[in-house]
Protein backbone atom coordinates (compact mmCIF):
# COMPACT_ATOMS: atom_id res chain seq x y z
CA UNK A 1 0.00 0.00 0.00
CA UNK A 2 1.52 3.66 -0.56
CA UNK A 3 2.05 5.35 2.14
CA UNK A 4 -0.07 8.58 2.98
CA UNK A 5 2.05 11.85 2.66
CA UNK A 6 2.18 13.34 6.13
CA UNK A 7 0.31 16.79 5.46
CA UNK A 8 2.58 19.98 6.45
CA UNK A 9 1.31 22.15 8.90
CA UNK A 10 2.24 25.72 8.25
CA UNK A 11 3.08 27.38 12.02
CA UNK A 12 1.12 30.55 12.60
CA UNK A 13 3.39 33.99 11.80
CA UNK A 14 3.92 35.88 15.10
CA UNK A 15 5.29 39.45 14.50
CA UNK A 16 7.60 40.08 17.47
CA UNK A 17 9.10 43.51 18.14
CA UNK A 18 13.07 43.65 20.12
CA UNK A 19 12.32 47.01 21.70
CA UNK A 20 15.67 48.51 23.87
CA UNK A 21 14.38 51.31 24.49
CA UNK A 22 16.62 53.76 22.88
CA UNK A 23 15.44 56.17 20.14
CA UNK A 24 15.79 53.46 17.20
CA UNK A 25 13.89 50.97 18.56
CA UNK A 26 11.32 53.42 19.89
CA UNK A 27 11.27 54.87 16.33
CA UNK A 28 11.20 51.81 14.58
CA UNK A 29 7.91 50.44 16.59
CA UNK A 30 5.94 54.26 16.73
CA UNK A 31 6.34 53.72 12.68
CA UNK A 32 5.18 50.22 12.90
CA UNK A 33 2.22 50.99 14.69
CA UNK A 34 1.50 53.89 12.37
CA UNK A 35 2.10 52.16 9.30
CA UNK A 36 -0.28 49.14 10.82
CA UNK A 37 2.24 46.53 10.29
CA UNK A 38 0.98 43.53 11.90
CA UNK A 39 3.23 43.01 15.60
CA UNK A 40 2.18 40.78 18.04
CA UNK A 41 4.60 40.88 20.51
CA UNK A 42 7.15 43.88 22.10
CA UNK A 43 10.09 42.33 23.77
CA UNK A 44 12.78 44.10 26.00
CA UNK A 45 15.36 42.97 28.39
CA UNK A 46 16.01 44.68 31.68
CA UNK A 47 19.21 44.77 33.15
CA UNK A 48 18.42 46.66 36.43
CA UNK A 49 20.95 49.26 35.37
CA UNK A 50 18.97 51.55 33.17
CA UNK A 51 18.67 54.94 33.68
CA UNK A 52 15.22 56.04 35.63
CA UNK A 53 14.51 57.95 32.49
CA UNK A 54 14.29 54.83 30.67
CA UNK A 55 12.03 52.64 33.12
CA UNK A 56 9.55 56.01 32.48
CA UNK A 57 10.15 55.85 28.93
CA UNK A 58 9.20 52.37 28.90
CA UNK A 59 5.92 53.07 30.71
CA UNK A 60 5.40 55.92 28.46
CA UNK A 61 5.17 53.02 25.34
CA UNK A 62 3.50 50.78 27.15
CA UNK A 63 0.70 53.19 27.11
CA UNK A 64 1.14 54.18 24.08
CA UNK A 65 1.01 50.49 22.84
CA UNK A 66 -1.97 49.34 25.22
CA UNK A 67 -3.89 52.46 23.59
CA UNK A 68 -3.15 51.50 19.99
CA UNK A 69 -2.86 47.70 19.72
CA UNK A 70 -3.85 46.56 23.48
CA UNK A 71 -0.57 45.66 24.13
CA UNK A 72 1.59 45.41 26.90
CA UNK A 73 5.28 45.01 26.89
CA UNK A 74 7.09 41.84 27.59
CA UNK A 75 10.36 42.42 30.32
CA UNK A 76 12.57 39.90 30.57
CA UNK A 77 14.78 39.87 33.05
CA UNK A 78 17.40 37.38 34.13
CA UNK A 79 16.74 35.96 37.92
CA UNK A 80 19.89 37.21 39.22
CA UNK A 81 20.33 40.28 37.76
CA UNK A 82 23.49 42.65 37.00
CA UNK A 83 24.53 42.82 40.51
CA UNK A 84 24.56 39.23 41.33
CA UNK A 85 25.98 38.15 38.39
CA UNK A 86 28.83 40.61 38.72
CA UNK A 87 29.52 39.73 42.37
CA UNK A 88 27.91 36.27 43.29
CA UNK A 89 27.57 34.11 40.76
CA UNK A 90 29.74 30.98 40.90
CA UNK A 91 32.49 31.00 37.79
CA UNK A 92 34.71 28.56 36.85
CA UNK A 93 37.93 30.49 36.32
CA UNK A 94 40.93 29.90 34.18
CA UNK A 95 44.16 28.76 35.38
CA UNK A 96 45.25 32.11 35.60
CA UNK A 97 41.91 33.44 37.43
CA UNK A 98 42.15 30.43 40.28
CA UNK A 99 43.74 32.69 42.89
CA UNK A 100 41.05 34.89 42.35
CA UNK A 101 37.39 34.42 44.14
CA UNK A 102 34.98 31.80 42.47
CA UNK A 103 32.21 34.08 42.70
CA UNK A 104 31.44 37.04 40.22
CA UNK A 105 32.17 38.10 37.12
CA UNK A 106 33.87 41.31 37.92
CA UNK A 107 33.23 44.15 35.79
CA UNK A 108 32.22 43.51 31.69
CA UNK A 109 35.41 44.34 29.86
CA UNK A 110 37.36 43.91 25.97
CA UNK A 111 39.84 41.40 27.27
CA UNK A 112 37.00 39.53 29.64
CA UNK A 113 34.18 39.77 27.19
CA UNK A 114 30.83 41.30 27.45
CA UNK A 115 28.70 38.70 30.05
CA UNK A 116 26.52 41.61 30.58
CA UNK A 117 25.13 41.79 26.90
CA UNK A 118 25.51 38.02 26.57
CA UNK A 119 23.68 36.91 29.38
CA UNK A 120 21.24 39.75 30.95
CA UNK A 121 20.19 40.90 27.04
CA UNK A 122 20.46 38.86 23.70
CA UNK A 123 20.98 35.56 25.87
CA UNK A 124 16.91 36.33 26.75
CA UNK A 125 15.59 37.87 24.19
CA UNK A 126 17.18 34.46 21.69
CA UNK A 127 16.24 32.47 23.99
CA UNK A 128 12.56 33.88 24.43
CA UNK A 129 12.53 34.04 20.51
CA UNK A 130 13.73 30.45 20.14
CA UNK A 131 10.98 29.15 21.86
CA UNK A 132 8.59 30.91 20.13
CA UNK A 133 9.65 29.54 17.00
CA UNK A 134 8.69 25.88 17.86
CA UNK A 135 4.78 26.96 17.58
CA UNK A 136 5.62 30.12 15.30
CA UNK A 137 7.21 31.38 12.35
CA UNK A 138 8.51 34.19 13.68
CA UNK A 139 8.93 37.64 12.37
CA UNK A 140 11.58 39.12 14.55
CA UNK A 141 12.11 43.30 14.14
CA UNK A 142 15.20 45.00 15.15
CA UNK A 143 15.36 48.51 15.55
CA UNK A 144 19.06 49.12 13.69
CA UNK A 145 19.47 52.31 11.87
CA UNK A 146 20.23 53.00 8.17
CA UNK A 147 23.66 54.26 9.20
CA UNK A 148 24.46 51.02 10.72
CA UNK A 149 24.18 48.76 8.41
CA UNK A 150 27.23 46.50 9.75
CA UNK A 151 25.01 45.45 12.57
CA UNK A 152 21.96 43.85 10.04
CA UNK A 153 22.64 39.90 10.83
CA UNK A 154 19.18 38.69 9.25
CA UNK A 155 16.06 39.92 11.43
CA UNK A 156 13.38 42.60 9.84
CA UNK A 157 14.88 46.01 10.19
CA UNK A 158 12.46 48.15 9.09
CA UNK A 159 14.62 51.82 9.70
CA UNK A 160 17.15 50.06 7.44
CA UNK A 161 14.29 49.44 4.42
CA UNK A 162 12.82 52.52 5.06
CA UNK A 163 16.53 54.99 5.23
CA UNK A 164 15.75 56.00 8.24
CA UNK A 165 19.04 57.46 10.28
CA UNK A 166 19.95 57.74 14.07
CA UNK A 167 19.32 61.67 13.74
CA UNK A 168 16.03 61.21 12.10
CA UNK A 169 14.81 58.20 14.48
CA UNK A 170 15.71 60.66 17.87
CA UNK A 171 13.00 63.42 15.80
CA UNK A 172 10.66 61.00 14.89
CA UNK A 173 10.54 59.84 18.43
CA UNK A 174 10.46 63.89 19.53
CA UNK A 175 7.94 64.64 17.13
CA UNK A 176 5.80 62.07 19.08
CA UNK A 177 6.08 63.33 22.29
CA UNK A 178 9.05 60.73 23.80
CA UNK A 179 11.90 62.37 24.79
CA UNK A 180 12.88 60.25 28.02
CA UNK A 181 13.09 63.38 30.35
CA UNK A 182 16.08 64.86 28.23
CA UNK A 183 18.10 61.85 28.90
CA UNK A 184 19.62 62.26 25.07
CA UNK A 185 19.91 65.89 25.21
CA UNK A 186 22.83 64.98 27.98
CA UNK A 187 24.10 61.70 27.04
CA UNK A 188 25.01 59.84 23.35
CA UNK A 189 24.11 56.66 24.43
CA UNK A 190 21.40 55.88 27.29
CA UNK A 191 21.85 52.13 27.98
CA UNK A 192 23.32 51.01 31.00
CA UNK A 193 24.35 53.78 33.34
CA UNK A 194 27.30 51.52 34.91
CA UNK A 195 28.78 50.61 31.36
CA UNK A 196 32.65 50.78 31.70
CA UNK A 197 32.59 50.63 27.80
CA UNK A 198 31.21 54.13 28.14
CA UNK A 199 33.34 57.39 27.47
CA UNK A 200 34.98 58.90 29.81
CA UNK A 201 33.03 62.22 28.75
CA UNK A 202 30.00 60.32 29.22
CA UNK A 203 31.14 59.36 32.94
CA UNK A 204 32.22 63.03 33.50
CA UNK A 205 28.26 64.03 32.48
CA UNK A 206 27.06 60.92 34.65
CA UNK A 207 28.82 62.44 37.61
CA UNK A 208 27.51 66.09 37.08
CA UNK A 209 23.62 65.09 35.85
CA UNK A 210 22.70 61.55 37.95
CA UNK A 211 24.83 61.98 41.38
CA UNK A 212 23.10 59.54 42.75
CA UNK A 213 23.90 57.15 40.20
CA UNK A 214 27.41 58.30 40.22
CA UNK A 215 27.75 57.44 43.77
CA UNK A 216 26.68 53.87 43.32
CA UNK A 217 28.89 53.42 40.79
CA UNK A 218 31.47 54.45 43.03
CA UNK A 219 30.34 51.93 45.72
CA UNK A 220 30.65 49.15 43.14
CA UNK A 221 33.78 50.07 42.00
CA UNK A 222 34.87 50.00 45.96
CA UNK A 223 33.41 46.40 46.15
CA UNK A 224 34.78 45.00 43.23
CA UNK A 225 38.25 46.22 43.96
CA UNK A 226 37.85 45.04 47.48
CA UNK A 227 36.65 41.29 46.14
CA UNK A 228 38.77 40.93 42.88
CA UNK A 229 41.79 43.42 43.07
CA UNK A 230 43.09 46.05 40.86
CA UNK A 231 43.05 43.58 38.06
CA UNK A 232 41.01 43.06 34.89
CA UNK A 233 37.74 41.92 37.03
CA UNK A 234 37.96 44.30 39.64
CA UNK A 235 39.29 47.70 37.61
CA UNK A 236 36.13 49.27 35.61
CA UNK A 237 38.35 50.77 32.82
CA UNK A 238 41.67 49.33 32.00
CA UNK A 239 43.30 52.28 33.08
CA UNK A 240 40.93 53.82 35.91
CA UNK A 241 39.28 53.30 38.45
CA UNK A 242 36.00 55.09 39.49
CA UNK A 243 37.35 56.36 42.50
CA UNK A 244 40.27 57.39 40.23
CA UNK A 245 37.59 58.66 37.46
CA UNK A 246 36.21 60.95 40.77
CA UNK A 247 39.57 62.24 41.80
CA UNK A 248 40.13 63.44 37.88
CA UNK A 249 36.85 64.98 38.01
CA UNK A 250 37.01 66.80 40.65
CA UNK A 251 40.47 68.31 39.64
CA UNK A 252 38.74 69.29 36.53
CA UNK A 253 36.19 71.22 38.63
CA UNK A 254 38.60 72.82 40.64
CA UNK A 255 40.68 73.97 37.57
CA UNK A 256 36.79 75.35 35.51
CA UNK A 257 36.94 77.59 38.65
CA UNK A 258 40.28 78.45 37.80
CA UNK A 259 39.31 79.86 34.36
CA UNK A 260 36.21 81.53 36.02
CA UNK A 261 37.87 83.40 38.27
CA UNK A 262 40.24 84.22 35.06
CA UNK A 263 38.00 85.60 33.23
CA UNK A 264 36.96 87.55 36.48
CA UNK A 265 40.38 88.93 36.16
CA UNK A 266 41.41 88.82 32.80
CA UNK A 267 43.42 86.35 31.22
CA UNK A 268 47.50 87.31 32.44
CA UNK A 269 49.98 86.19 29.24
CA UNK A 270 51.15 82.76 30.66
CA UNK A 271 54.93 81.41 30.29
CA UNK A 272 54.66 77.78 30.05
CA UNK A 273 56.97 74.69 28.73
CA UNK A 274 55.22 72.74 26.37
CA UNK A 275 55.90 69.31 25.53
CA UNK A 276 55.74 67.50 22.26
CA UNK A 277 55.64 63.41 21.77
CA UNK A 278 59.70 62.97 21.13
CA UNK A 279 60.41 66.49 20.78
CA UNK A 280 62.31 68.76 23.38
CA UNK A 281 60.38 70.63 25.27
CA UNK A 282 60.34 74.58 24.68
CA UNK A 283 58.85 78.02 26.08
CA UNK A 284 55.65 79.39 24.89
CA UNK A 285 53.30 81.94 25.76
CA UNK A 286 49.78 81.31 26.68
CA UNK A 287 47.31 83.66 26.84
CA UNK A 288 43.73 82.07 27.44
CA UNK A 289 41.41 79.01 27.27
CA UNK A 290 41.18 78.68 23.54
CA UNK A 291 45.24 79.34 23.23
CA UNK A 292 45.23 76.19 25.72
CA UNK A 293 42.96 74.08 24.60
CA UNK A 294 44.80 74.44 20.76
CA UNK A 295 48.55 73.81 22.21
CA UNK A 296 47.32 70.10 23.44
CA UNK A 297 44.81 69.77 20.22
CA UNK A 298 41.39 69.48 21.89
CA UNK A 299 39.77 70.11 25.58
CA UNK A 300 41.89 70.32 28.50
CA UNK A 301 42.47 68.61 31.70
CA UNK A 302 44.90 69.43 34.49
CA UNK A 303 46.59 66.69 36.50
CA UNK A 304 48.97 67.41 39.84
CA UNK A 305 51.98 64.98 39.78
CA UNK A 306 53.74 67.03 41.72
CA UNK A 307 54.31 68.30 45.21
CA UNK A 308 55.04 71.45 44.28
CA UNK A 309 52.45 74.31 42.88
CA UNK A 310 52.66 73.15 39.05
CA UNK A 311 50.21 71.97 36.99
CA UNK A 312 50.48 69.38 33.96
CA UNK A 313 48.00 70.22 31.30
CA UNK A 314 47.17 67.30 28.41
CA UNK A 315 44.30 66.50 26.20
CA UNK A 316 41.58 65.38 28.31
CA UNK A 317 40.55 62.69 25.44
CA UNK A 318 44.59 61.91 24.52
CA UNK A 319 44.38 58.17 25.17
CA UNK A 320 41.28 57.79 23.13
CA UNK A 321 41.91 59.87 20.19
CA UNK A 322 45.18 57.48 20.04
CA UNK A 323 47.40 60.44 20.48
CA UNK A 324 51.12 59.83 19.96
CA UNK A 325 52.93 58.33 23.56
CA UNK A 326 54.18 61.64 24.87
CA UNK A 327 56.03 61.20 28.29
CA UNK A 328 55.91 59.05 31.60
CA UNK A 329 53.89 60.76 34.65
CA UNK A 330 54.30 60.25 38.58
CA UNK A 331 51.36 59.99 40.92
CA UNK A 332 49.45 57.32 39.66
CA UNK A 333 48.67 58.57 36.06
CA UNK A 334 51.22 56.85 34.05
CA UNK A 335 51.41 58.43 30.81
CA UNK A 336 50.13 61.49 28.40
CA UNK A 337 49.46 60.82 25.22
CA UNK A 338 49.82 63.98 23.07
CA UNK A 339 51.29 67.32 23.64
CA UNK A 340 50.97 68.66 26.84
CA UNK A 341 52.26 72.02 29.34
CA UNK A 342 53.34 72.75 31.97
CA UNK A 343 52.76 75.89 34.14
CA UNK A 344 52.48 77.41 37.53
CA UNK A 345 49.77 77.75 40.05
CA UNK A 346 48.93 80.41 41.99
CA UNK A 347 46.03 80.29 45.09
CA UNK A 348 43.15 80.86 42.18
CA UNK A 349 44.73 80.21 38.55
CA UNK A 350 46.98 79.04 36.50
CA UNK A 351 49.66 81.32 36.01
CA UNK A 352 53.57 81.04 34.48
CA UNK A 353 56.61 78.90 35.37
CA UNK A 354 59.22 80.87 37.55
CA UNK A 355 62.74 80.49 35.73
CA UNK A 356 63.83 78.20 38.28
CA UNK A 357 60.93 76.16 37.47
CA UNK A 358 61.15 76.06 33.86
CA UNK A 359 64.65 74.73 33.76
CA UNK A 360 63.46 72.03 35.82
CA UNK A 361 61.04 70.87 33.80
CA UNK A 362 63.10 71.68 30.79
CA UNK A 363 65.89 68.97 32.01
CA UNK A 364 62.95 66.27 33.39
CA UNK A 365 61.52 65.99 29.94
CA UNK A 366 64.67 66.35 27.82
CA UNK A 367 65.03 63.12 26.90
CA UNK A 368 62.11 62.01 24.55
CA UNK A 369 60.16 58.61 25.51
CA UNK A 370 59.53 55.44 23.64
CA UNK A 371 56.48 53.03 24.71
CA UNK A 372 57.02 49.59 24.37
CA UNK A 373 53.74 48.38 26.57
CA UNK A 374 51.31 49.57 28.94
CA UNK A 375 50.36 47.84 32.14
CA UNK A 376 47.00 48.55 33.25
CA UNK A 377 48.11 52.42 32.93
CA UNK A 378 51.78 52.12 33.90
CA UNK A 379 53.71 52.58 30.34
CA UNK A 380 57.04 50.83 30.34
CA UNK A 381 59.52 53.16 28.17
CA UNK A 382 63.16 54.14 27.18
CA UNK A 383 64.96 57.34 26.86
CA UNK A 384 65.72 58.75 23.36
CA UNK A 385 67.26 62.02 22.16
CA UNK A 386 64.32 64.18 21.01
CA UNK A 387 63.73 64.97 17.52
CA UNK A 388 64.88 68.46 16.65
CA UNK A 389 61.65 70.38 16.26
CA UNK A 390 60.79 72.39 13.13
CA UNK A 391 59.33 76.05 14.58
CA UNK A 392 56.03 76.36 13.21
CA UNK A 393 56.80 79.44 10.91
CA UNK A 394 59.58 77.82 8.99
CA UNK A 395 58.61 75.86 6.00
CA UNK A 396 59.38 71.74 6.24
CA UNK A 397 60.20 71.72 2.32
CA UNK A 398 62.09 75.16 1.35
CA UNK A 399 61.18 76.29 -1.74
CA UNK A 400 63.56 75.04 -4.69
CA UNK A 401 65.93 77.40 -6.30
CA UNK A 402 64.73 78.20 -9.91
CA UNK A 403 66.85 76.16 -11.86
CA UNK A 404 68.59 78.02 -15.21
S1 LIG B 1 25.36 48.59 28.22
FE1 LIG B 1 27.36 48.00 29.01
S2 LIG B 1 26.94 47.23 31.08
FE2 LIG B 1 24.98 47.28 29.98
S3 LIG B 1 24.75 45.25 29.13
FE3 LIG B 1 25.72 46.50 27.56
S4 LIG B 1 27.94 46.19 27.85
FE4 LIG B 1 26.90 45.50 29.69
Amino acid sequence: MPRKKRARVEKPPLHVVSLSGGKDSTAMLLLMVEQSMPIDMVVTADTGMEFPEMYRHWDQVEQYLLRKRGLKLTILRHPEGFERMMFDHPVNRAEEWQHVTPYGYGWPGIKKGRWCTGQLKTHLINKAVSQLRKTHKIFHYVGIAADEPERIKGEHYPLCDWGITEAQALQICYDRGFDWGGLYEIYHRCSCWCCPFQRIDELRKLRRHHPQLWAKLLDMDDRALAQFGHNALGRFKDHWTVAELEERFSAEDREISLFDSDKKKGADVMNVLVVEPGMAPYEKEINGLEEMQAVVGGPISALYPFKETTVLVVNDEGINLGLEFNRSIEGGYGGVFGTFFVCGLNEDKFCSLTPEQMEHYKQKYLKAEVLIALNGNKPFTFKVDPRPRIPPDTPKHPPKKPGR
